[in-house]
């Protein structure tokens, strides 16, 4: 946790004067609370598409104004994060672009930078600084409620920037990110959504799969299936919980590096149904021994517990 007393500017004013969040889901409230406890923002501006969204986030008081229409919580701000689904950063940058302030930073959390980039960089107005980010952190719940200050505590968050980005903004952004208790490294987008292909999208894809293969068994019940779920089933039914529309946007927006991943994968699996035909016992051994040593590198890295069955009781 930082010291309030860091964040504040020379003047001793919070980090940035305004920052909207366009979004007020997991990401968005998380990023409100963290930046009420940390003091980044002098006025705190929220929007959001549904009232029954806004009027929670008002409830919840995570802001200092209410918005549903994000062009007008843009104004003035030094800062905006886009936190909608991928699909609709776009779609949401053209219609906030006219009322973004000169040298304002516009960033995004999306999951998917590639896309989010082709979407969002035609609409941004000369003299607004666009670099797009990538926070990983996150849970299998989403809206308001979700969200929580330590959301970013120990994770990593991804920033790609595009060519000739300001020095400045780009130090700016990463200072509010370490702020947030967060590590910040830096990367193409193309690598992002390779990297995060493999270590979040695919895992995904494979959580849905074998939730949904389970549900289609005839010889067994979906009581069964529940009941005996400590098995390990259940473990991957935490990934296969998360929001639909986020991640119907990401599978049709990575397109390229989930399916490139996605051949990779399959043969492997064809391997691993061919040890197990063949009996070679030996080469399922030495597999399953490389996959404890990477869980054992995840934990020494701080990114899991060590308890068992990830510290349930
Ligand atoms: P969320 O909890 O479902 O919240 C989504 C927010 O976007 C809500 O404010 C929602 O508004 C708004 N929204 C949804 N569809 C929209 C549309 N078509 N146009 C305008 N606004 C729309 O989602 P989240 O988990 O915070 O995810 C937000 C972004 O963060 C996504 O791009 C996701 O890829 C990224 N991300 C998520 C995670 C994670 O684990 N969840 C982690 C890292 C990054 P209403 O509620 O008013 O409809």
């Amino acid at each position: 946790m930082n010291d309030v007393a860091d964040n504040t500017n020379a003047a001793g004013r919070p980090m940035f004067d305004k920052v909207a969040l366009i979004g007020l889901g997991l990401i968005g409230s998380s990023l409100a609370q963290v930046m009420r406890r940390e003091n980044l923002a002098g006025h705190i501006a929220g929007a959001t598409r549904s009232e029954s969204t806004l009027r929670r986030a008002e409830e919840l008081g995570l802001c200092d104004s209410y918005h549903l229409d994000a062009a007008e919580a843009v104004k003035d701000a030094d800062l905006v994060f886009l936190n909608v689904p991928v699909g609709a950063m776009g779609p949401v940058a053209e219609r906030i672009a006219p009322s973004l302030k000169p040298g304002a930073i516009l960033t995004d959390v999306g999951s998917v930078k590639g896309s989010v980039i082709r979407d969002v960089s035609p609409h941004v107005p000369e003299g607004v600084h666009f670099i797009p980010g990538h926070p990983i952190a996150g849970t299998e719940h989403s809206g308001p409620d979700a969200g929580f200050a330590e959301l970013f505590e120990n994770r990593w968050c991804i920033l790609t920037p595009l060519k000739g980005t300001d020095e400045e903004a780009l130090n700016r952004l990463t200072a509010f990110w370490k702020a947030t208790g967060a590590h910040v490294d830096t990367m193409p987008a193309e690598h992002h959504d390779l990297v995060l292909g493999i270590t979040s999208h695919l895992p995904h894809l494979i959580a849905y799969n074998i939730v949904a293969t389970a549900a289609d068994l005839e010889e067994v019940t979906e009581s069964e299936v529940i009941k005996y779920s400590a098995g390990g089933f259940r473990d991957f039914t935490r990934l296969a919980a998360s929001d639909p529309v986020m991640w119907r946007d990401v599978f049709l927006n990575n397109r390229e590096a989930v399916l490139e991943l996605l051949g990779r994968f399959m043969e492997d699996l064809s391997a691993l149904q061919r040890a197990i035909r063949w009996g070679e016992g030996e080469k399922l051994h030495e597999l399953f021994k490389r996959s404890r040593r990477i869980r054992r590198e995840i934990i020494e890295a701080g990114q899991d517990t060590a308890a068992p069955g990830f510290g349930r009781r």
